[in-house]
């Protein structure tokens, strides 16, 4: 049987998700689905692969969080205050050498 981490690794080599979807697609909570890509993150390197994270975005001035190290959702945008962010989007490719 796949593990959880194992069904999110082929979902985001498919196309790229937001974690809502990947809660839907695998039926764990939103939370659970952070913890599992944060150890991602680190174990698909060893199969020459790499965790992209499309950054999340200020729909209201289009501040990109793109320097953001943690992977958790930002609550809101630190430039206007606002909160209404695009949620960051995720998926996996191979490393080209
Ligand atoms: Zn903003």
């Amino acid at each position: 049987m796949r593990t959880i981490r194992q069904q999110i690794i082929e979902l985001l080599q498919q196309r790229p998700m937001v974690v809502r979807e990947i809660s839907q697609e695998t039926g764990i909570m939103e939370k659970e689905v952070f913890d599992h890509l944060e150890h991602i993150r680190f174990s698909v390197k060893a199969a020459g692969k790499r965790l992209n994270i499309e950054p999340a975005v200020c729909l209201d001035c289009n501040y990109s969080f793109k320097d953001r190290k943690r992977i958790k959702h930002p609550g809101r945008c630190p430039k206007c205050k606002g909160t209404h962010i695009r949620k960051p989007e995720y998926s996996i490719a191979n490393i080209s050498l």
